[in-house]
C-alpha cells in the first residue's frame, strides 16, 4: 500500500503484482517492472498474489479512498478468481473506506456484480476503443460507475447526444479526464475533444474531474472552472 500522487485517490494498493499482460504502450507500471533500477521496489515480473497488501486498509483510521490495482489489470483472465474473492472480502471488511476499481476488460465486470456498496467501478478509455467498449457497465451494479478517459489519445465518439445518452443509460456517476504522462506535445489532447466530453457530461449532470496534467491545456477555458471558480475536480455525489 502506498500514499498516492494520483489526485482522485488517497492510497493505491496492488494485491496482484507482476508485469501486466495488457501491455499498454503508455503504462508507467510496465516501464518500472522492465527497468532493472526499480527491481528492488517492484520485484520480479511474474504475476502473483500479495496478501500483505490487503492488510493495509484496516490500519488506516480515517475513511479514505483506495485505488485497487494501479499497476495491474485485475479483471483479466490472468487473475485467479480466489485472488479476487480475497480482494472483495477485504473490501467488505473495511466498509468505512472506498475502493476504486478501474478496468480495460469491462466484459469481465459482470462476474463480480453486484459490487459491495463501498466500491466505485470504472472503465478506462482513450478514445481509440471500438464503439460500445464501455457498454458492459450498463449491466453491472455498483454504487458509483464511472469512466476514466485517460490518457485521452483520440476524440471520443460523442455523436449527436449519443454519448450523453450512453452515460445516462449506464447510470454513469463520474468522469475523469487526463492526458498521457509524462506530458508531451505529441500526445497532448485537443481542447475541442475535452470540451465535447465535458459538455456531454454536463448535459447528463455528471461530475467531471480534470486531472492536473490538463491544466496547461484547458485553464483558459470555461469548461475547466467549477461552480466555485476553482479548477474543475469534482467527485461523485453519493446518495
Ligand atoms: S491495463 Fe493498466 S496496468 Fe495494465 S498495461 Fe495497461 S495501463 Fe498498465
Amino acid at each position: 500500500m502506498q500514499k498516492s500522487k494520483i489526485e482522485w485517490t488517497d492510497f493505491t494498493i496492488n494485491p496482484v503484482k507482476g508485469l501486466c499482460p495488457m501491455a499498454c504502450s503508455y503504462c508507467y507500471a510496465r516501464r518500472m517492472y522492465l527497468n532493472p533500477f526499480y527491481k528492488s521496489m517492484y520485484g520480479n515480473q511474474t504475476i502473483r498474489f500479495d496478501q500483505c497488501e490487503l492488510d493495509g486498509p484496516a490500519k488506516i483510521k480515517k475513511p479514505s479512498k483506495f485505488f485497487v490495482g494501479s499497476t495491474m489489470e485485475l479483471f483479466g483472465d490472468w487473475v485467479k478468481p480466489w485472488w479476487m474473492a480475497k480482494i472483495f472480502k477485504m473490501v467488505e471488511d473495511n466498509p468505512k473506506h472506498t475502493f476504486i476499481f478501474l478496468t480495460k476488460q469491462p466484459h469481465n465486470l459482470i462476474k463480480w456484480s453486484p459490487f459491495p456498496d463501498n466500491c466505485w467501478v470504472g472503465v478506462s478509455l482513450t478514445g481509440k476503443e471500438q464503439n460500445g467498449f464501455a457498454y458492459p457497465l450498463v449491466h453491472i451494479k455498483a454504487k458509483i460507475k464511472f469512466l476514466s478517459i485517460e490518457p485521452l489519445l483520440a476524440p471520443l465518439k460523442i455523436g449527436n447526444n449519443g454519448f450523453t445518452n450512453s452515460l445516462e443509460n449506464a447510470s454513469i456517476g463520474w468522469l475523469i479526464i487526463g492526458q498521457q504522462t509524462p506530458v508531451k506535445m505529441s500526445t497532448m489532447p485537443k481542447v475541442g475533444w475535452i470540451e465535447e466530453i465535458v459538455s456531454a457530461a454536463d448535459k447528463a449532470n455528471i461530475p467531471v474531474f480534470l486531472k492536473d496534467n490538463l491544466i496547461s491545456c484547458v485553464d483558459q477555458y470555461p469548461i475547466a472552472i467549477d461552480k466555485n471558480g476553482n479548477y474543475r475536480q469534482e467527485f461523485p455525489v453519493l446518495k
